[in-house]
């Protein structure tokens, strides 16, 4: 409360995985003022021009307002009714693993702990995958082979007392404002050295020391060179490696790997290497570029390879790190959200933790096996595997590759349910079954950023019409298939405590994330809950990882793997001459259902464009502004020409975010071929190829 007798309340952004507290004040017309959290570790006040817009985006015009039965409204008795006999019919004429589930980074942590529930142990299928899959799916595939378990070793602290960051395949700047100013600082402070390592010159090279505009998809080979320069120069840090196999395999294909296909001079890449070597303090953060890539997983391993080779991991100022696209990918990551983990970091295909969690839920039935991952999701969906699939608050008939079959997929399901704030995304409209959620500021619970911290959402303002939040909806339909004691849920408070009890499970069996000093807390505490980073046990709270070099595989050992360079699947041929590179803008998020509604986010850059370099403008005779098609064995998009070296020669780069079929139409992921990395089921996002035509 205010001197002026108004409340407050302290929340969390809900865009990106920076996870910047705010702090909520009504403004008096429905809507509310919102400014930077100073107590936030993750922000210290500070937002970007998201985070700042907030309070713009809450107008409810265009609301979902009731559930909808084939776009007619109906009570929620009559959907949920529908949806639990659609699904419990399903399973029983089909089996269970002809349902799915496909949900979001949005869903806070016990939302997505229910779904995960329902699906795994009681509809007895894993699949149940979220959007995270897009994101940071390579992530958690090279922390587990790594370290054992997908656990980020640092904090943004690390950022504040580096004395080397390096961007790979991340414009912080743009995407992660906020930690891009704490880089910022730190170098106006303690004249921290940033270098960019990205095919594409970006507004995170502004403020950089050395941008390495390496080939597409090159990253691996990059990684090689500095391992093999590591190694020549004495840098590799022999007592660390005491604890760390794998170094002789990764160093030798490393040497037989060939830098040159970087398109980086000797030059270039010996600046790099000896500045990364010079400096103790060196986090090397990493981001999509790295990610959404057919080799994402091995890029990930390149880049912890040379930590772990030189020991600069979880010590302050040193470490790999991982920064997450979405609020809450982590907090999915954690409970188990993605079809190949179980929940708490414990692993499907390991029968002990399996029988642990099936005790410890006391459930029917829990597959033995990992699900199907997004892209396989929806091929499934196509072929008619899938007859039932129910999608939580996202939009992949615009945001998955091959965007175009995966909406006809959806299109021709038996039953699809789409739970969500709005009726108007191109998934909603293909809906059998509509169900209206409650939004940001509506709802309650938990999110996790990029570092660990855990952080409350609050509710602050009613939910409109009949809408309700996730975990209840999923809750209500776990129920009426009649699952009634396990999702006897009365409020988001009971469903965390549940989820850290379950994480001493994990604790138990070694594994690091364990929460479970967090289980008795009431209701009032929950409410309560300031921003606490994992692991929060008794005995450990916060901090960083594997400096001690103690790592979660069995043996306790870390691994370094032995890695060469691959090339993105799609080649460049005489008919598609270009490799398209996709990201994201400064100010809108995702497919803009959101950001949309400010208009001064909005002003920032107003329609789809592609980026095209002058060499190849000129070859096509371009101006600025033309307009062109943009097509790929995928499909095509029509968009406004900008022409720019910040792309090499032979690029092209397109936001991600618009939906529109009218020209300039941007639904670009319906040009990127549904090619995946085959360790961690990412699609290779950032490296289709296209042709462009003038119009
Ligand atoms: Fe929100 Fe991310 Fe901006 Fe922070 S940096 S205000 S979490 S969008």
């Amino acid at each position: 409360m205010d001197g002026a007798g108004v409340s407050e309340t302290r929340s969390t952004c809900p865009y990106c995985g920076v996870g910047c507290g705010v702090i909520l004040r009504p403004d008096g017309a429905g809507g509310l003022d919102v400014r930077g959290d100073p107590d936030h570790p993750a922000n210290r006040g500070r937002l970007c021009s998201k985070g700042s817009a907030l309070g713009d985006t809450l107008d409810r015009a265009g609301r979902l307002l009731a559930p909808r039965i084939s776009g007619q409204e109906v009570g929620w008795d009559s959907a949920l009714d529908l949806v639990a006999k659609k699904f419990s019919d399903t399973i029983a004429r089909h089996g269970p693993d002809s349902v799915a589930f496909y949900v979001s980074g949005q869903l806070l942590t016990e939302d997505y702990y229910v779904a995960n529930k329902l699906m795994k142990g009681f509809i007895g299928s894993a699949n149940i995958d979220t959007n995270s899959r897009l994101c940071m799916a390579s992530t958690v595939a090279g922390h587990k082979r790594a370290f054992g378990t997908d656990t980020v070793p640092g904090s943004y602290e690390d950022l504040d007392a580096a004395d080397l960051v390096v961007l790979v395949g991340s414009n912080l700047a743009w995407c992660h404002p906020v930690l891009y100013q704490r880089v910022l600082a730190a170098r106006a402070k303690r004249g921290t050295k940033i270098v960019v390592v990205d095919p594409r010159r970006t507004a995170s090279c502004d403020g950089a020391d050395m941008h390495l505009a390496l080939a597409s998809g090159s990253d691996v080979a990059l990684f090689n060179r500095l391992l093999v320069e590591i190694y020549e120069g004495g840098a590799f840090d022999k007592a660390y490696l005491r604890n760390v196999d794998g170094f002789d395999a990764a160093l030798e294909a490393a040497y037989a790997d060939d830098p040159t296909v970087t398109g980086l001079s000797e030059a270039e890449i010996a600046a790099f290497c000896q500045l990364w070597m010079r400096h103790d303090k060196v986090v090397t953060v990493f981001s999509q570029g790295v990610n959404q890539s057919s080799s994402g997983a091995d890029k990930v391993n390149a880049i912890l390879n040379c930590h772990l080779a030189t020991g600069r991991i979880g010590k302050p100022g040193a470490g790999p790190f991982s920064v997450t696209g979405q609020p809450n990918a982590m907090g999915g990551r954690e409970v188990g959200g993605l079809a190949n983990m179980l929940a708490c970091h414990l692993d499907i295909e390991n029968p002990s933790h399996r029988t642990a969690v099936r005790e410890f839920w006391q459930a029917p039935a829990m597959p033995e096996t990992q699900g199907l991952k997004a892209v396989d999701m929806f091929q499934a969906v196509g072929d008619g595997r899938i007859k039932a699939l129910w999608i939580i608050h996202t939009n992949p008939a615009v945001s998955m590759p091959d965007a175009d079959a995966v909406r006809d997929a959806i299109s021709g399901c038996d039953f699809t349910v789409v739970s969500d704030i709005t009726a108007e995304t191109d998934t909603a409209r293909l809906a059998d079954v509509l169900l209206p959620a409650a939004a940001w500021a509506e709802k309650s619970g938990t999110v996790t950023n990029s570092d660990r911290t855990i952080s409350r959402q609050r509710s602050v303002l009613p939910a409109p019409g009949q809408a309700r939040p996730d975990w209840d909806i999923l809750a209500d339909v776990g129920r009426r298939m009649g699952f009634r004691a396990a999702f006897d849920y009365q409020a988001p408070a009971e469903i965390f405590r549940e989820y850290a009890a379950l994480s001493g499970i994990a604790g138990y069996f070694g594994r690091d994330f364990d929460i479970s000093a967090l289980r008795d807390l009431d209701d009032p505490d929950y409410d309560m809950l300031a921003p606490r980073r994992w692991p929060l046990t008794e005995a450990r709270e916060g901090g960083r990882f594997f400096a001690d070099g103690q790592f979660f595989h069995p043996d306790g050992r870390g691994r370094m793997l032995p890695l060469r360079h691959r090339a993105p699947e799609a080649k460049r041929a005489p008919r598609y001459p270009f490799r398209l590179n996709t990201g994201r803008i400064r100010d809108q998020w995702h497919t803009m259902t959101r950001t949309a509604l400010s208009p001064r986010l909005s002003a920032h850059l107003a329609e789809p464009f592609l980026d095209i370099h002058p060499g190849d403008a000129a070859a096509l005779a371009l101006e600025p502004g033309d307009l062109v098609q943009v097509q790929s064995p995928q499909g095509n998009a029509i968009l406004r020409a900008r022409i720019s070296s910040d792309v090499q020669q032979g690029d092209v780069f397109a936001p991600m975010h618009w939906t529109g079929e009218t020209a300039p139409s941007g639904r670009i992921d319906a040009l990127v071929a549904p090619v995946v990395d085959p360790v961690s089921g990412q699609p290779e996002s950032k490296a289709a190829v296209c042709a462009v035509t003038k119009l």
